[in-house]
């Protein structure tokens, strides 16, 4: 067993996303993307922080007067945090009765994340499932990532890694002997587009894929599609003759979505794609055409 910690948001048991059979999905916090996008934008930080939910809230101000530091000003329209002085240490969630505040991230070790993934094992055996590592970018606690794929390996339980690709090598290196699937996305293949989109270069994102590729993983290209912003005909044929460079024979789309979206608020921050609507079927049925007609197979996750 290890005491390895790692920055936990959430898990999710009994998933048929995100790998094949039933898995769990172990969500890790950090991420060193920023895309417009994001559906779980509590993943973005490394550290533990503060929502809350003015639905929820019933403006008693209890969450005020418990804080510590005096992080909370109560006024008429709800509690108000100042997130430069707020130390996250979760004082002010202990007597929310409607639970409208919130921590969000806590830390756990490996052993304590391990015993709850070993509850499904025999889901896993028949369903051909197992973890999934997902974020946030996962990688970003590699060690603790590594840690917990040794348990898994040493019980024969199958592992997968969502990843935005965008962490050194030496994180791969460390564990793609570990690792049955990597759940690989690209999100723009014009550098400058990229930046825009995400904030960071592609550069080491792709190359990191091609050099998974040529060590043997397997890897599942996963494509979000945001309309407008990375999905047109020109983006699409960027993808495939890339992904046909690798010698990659299969793709997931990932049509936009906006579920993540009240989120932003609860963290005191703005969606910047709230004007942005879903795709007609029609342009998603056009998109799967293109990778179809160049050979590669292409399915839809929701
Ligand atoms: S304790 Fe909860 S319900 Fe009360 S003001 Fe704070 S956030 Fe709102
Ligand atoms: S997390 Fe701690 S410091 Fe931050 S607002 Fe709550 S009680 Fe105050």
């Amino acid at each position: 067993m290890s005491e390895q910690k790692g920055v936990i948001f959430n898990i999710q048991r009994y998933s048929i996303d995100d790998g094949p059979g039933i898995r769990t999905i172990v969500f890790l916090k950090g991420c060193p993307l920023r895309c417009l996008w994001c559906c779980n934008p509590e993943s973005q930080n490394l550290k533990p922080e503060i929502s809350h939910n003015s639905n929820l809230c019933v403006k008693c101000g209890r969450c005020a007067m418990r804080c510590p530091n005096k992080a909370i000003t109560m006024t008429e329209n709800g509690p108000v945090i100042n997130r430069e002085i707020c130390v996250s240490c979760g004082t002010c969630t202990e007597e929310c009765y409607p639970q409208a505040i919130k921590l969000i991230g806590e830390e756990k070790t490996v052993s304590e994340i391990y015993r709850i993934v070993k509850k499904d094992e025999m889901f896993y055996r028949a369903s051909g499932g197992g973890l999934t590592v997902s974020g946030g970018e996962p990688l970003m606690q590699v060690d603790f990532v590594e840690e917990l794929f040794r348990l898994c390996r040493a019980d024969r339980i199958p592992t997968a890694v969502e990843t935005c690709g965008m962490v050194p090598r030496s994180s791969f290196e460390k564990i793609l002997p570990l690792t049955d699937l990597f759940l690989y996305d690209i999100k723009q293949m014009d550098d400058e587009k990229h930046r825009k989109l995400t904030a960071v270069s592609n550069r080491q994102i792709l190359s990191n894929l091609s050099w998974l590729v040529r060590h043997g993983a397997n890897v599942l290209v996963r494509l979000p599609l945001i309309p407008g912003l990375n999905d047109s005909d020109e983006d699409m044929k960027a993808v495939a003759e890339y992904v046909q460079s690798l010698g990659l024979k299969r793709v997931e789309l990932m049509p936009y979505h906006d579920y993540g979206s009240g989120k932003y608020s609860q963290l005191d921050r703005e969606y910047e794609l709230s004007e942005l609507k879903r795709h007609e079927e029609q342009r998603v049925v056009d998109i799967h055409n293109i990778f179809e007609n160049m050979g590669i197979k292409c399915d839809y996750i929701k």
